[in-house]
């Protein structure tokens, strides 16, 4: 569905038809830079998907104006697919892309369980993870009861740890470029336990006692949600990068009609961050498994993982690239646009539709622009990768037994 406003040019008067499609979030935020004067503006709906309703907020350096004139330049802005850049007027961006897809029907149903999930499954699982941080069993097994046919028996604290991640990670299969890139690490990881369960469980007990553990299953929640919260704006790249076919998916020749350069940021940087202590666990699993201990040789002696997780992250990715599991990590270890992205003076330049920022070279300061669609790419395979990243998390939370934190001593 295509809604039709008019707006008009706060500096120049210019009036412009905006054709918005109507898309499944709850917000959608567009900019454009004005066709005549170049000022930037913005406008945003507030959808209301129960309701199936949506309203629009005031545009910034804009107006809206009613009627139309025959000489109205009209701007298409549609959410979720990727747009053919110079895509002429009547042409829908679905109808342009529609021979790009390996199998349009799978990705339209697995599209709809996504959906679905999304709706339905999450804030369910979100529930249940209340409960298993409470240790309420009874209500753990009443949430997820309603979303799965059965439960297995989840007595046990190690047992119930697993099953708890292996429920996400289900659900978080769907949402990923490629859930099978996963089946290395489980090896390796298991390779490990094999060489020796003894140090993987004493390190995992470490991660316990110290809140580690803690922290990172918040650290990981924090990220999905962030994620599924910003979900529409990343579907395009999860279409392109899941469903196209391998020669059609030059993103340079498209443009995304959402321009979230803020929101997308910030779960960028979690991303990145989040990865790199994910990785300080992937480290020691694959030290286990190659030399037995979680020991890092240096030119300057040998290293706890503890001196590991401490370093800066670039430091971290010199380790990190002499062992070559970690390769596929590389998306969302790019220290540049993640330093980049962070400064400050970091923004969306609306005229070239691309991100801005300045990056000291000696003296000069010179200045790095990435195309947006190729920077709200960057999010979603630094996303990808840290999804991959939370396999390492899952059995090490095994390892440690599914604890959280340290058993408090009983009060008398
Ligand atoms: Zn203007």
């Amino acid at each position: 569905m295509i809604n039709r406003r008019r707006l008009k040019c706060i500096s120049c008067g210019t009036k412009i038809i905006t054709r918005t499609g109507i898309g499944h979030s709850n917000i959608q935020k567009h900019k454009f830079a004005c066709p005549k004067c170049k000022i930037e503006i913005g406008f945003v709906l507030d959808l209301d998907q129960e309701a199936v309703s949506f309203e629009y907020r005031e545009p910034t350096n804009a107006v809206w104006v009613d009627g139309e004139d025959s000489g109205d330049q009209s701007l298409l802005f549609y959410p979720e697919v990727m747009i053919p850049r110079n895509l002429p007027s009547p042409i829908s961006p679905f109808v342009a892309t529609v021979g790009n897809y390996k199998d349009i029907q799978q990705y339209q149903q697995y599209e709809a369980t996504r959906r679905h999930y999304k709706d339905k499954f999450w804030p369910v699982i979100m529930r249940a993870y209340v409960h298993y941080e409470t240790g309420n069993l009874g209500l753990l097994k009443k949430e997820i009861a309603g979303i799965l046919p059965s439960v297995p028996d989840i007595a046990k604290p190690e047992e119930r740890g697993g099953w708890i991640l292996s429920v996400s990670r289900r659900f978080f299969d769907l949402f990923v470029v490629d859930p099978q890139l996963s089946e290395p690490i489980e090896r390796a990881v298991a390779y490990a336990v094999h060489r020796s369960e003894k140090e993987v469980r004493h390190l995992a007990a470490d991660y316990v006692k110290s809140g580690r553990m803690l922290a990172l299953w918040k650290e990981i929640k924090s990220v999905r949600k962030q994620f599924l919260a910003l979900y529409e704006s990343l579907l395009p790249m999860l279409i392109v990068r899941r469903y196209w076919r391998d020669d059609q998916q030059n993103i340079g020749a498209y443009e995304v009609s959402i321009k979230n350069f803020e929101d997308l940021k910030g779960l960028y940087i979690d991303c990145v961050e989040t990865t790199f202590r994910l990785l300080v666990i992937g480290l020691a699993l694959e030290l286990i498994s190659t030399t037995g201990k979680p020991k890092i040789k240096t030119k300057t002696g040998e290293k706890t993982i503890w001196w590991f997780e401490q370093i800066a992250n670039g430091v971290k990715y010199t380790q990190l690239k002499q062992h070559r599991m970690f390769d596929v990590f590389e998306p969302a270890l790019d220290l540049g646009l993640r330093n980049g992205v962070g400064h400050h003076s970091a923004h969306y330049d609306v005229v070239s539709d691309e991100i801005i920022y300045v990056k000291a070279d000696d003296e000069n300061l010179a200045e790095v622009r990435v195309p947006y669609t190729e920077f709200v790419d960057k999010v979603f395979a630094a996303y990808c990768a840290f999804e991959l990243a939370t396999v390492f998390f899952h059995w090490f939370f095994v390892a440690g037994r599914g604890k959280l934190r340290k058993k408090r001593p009983k009060a008398k």
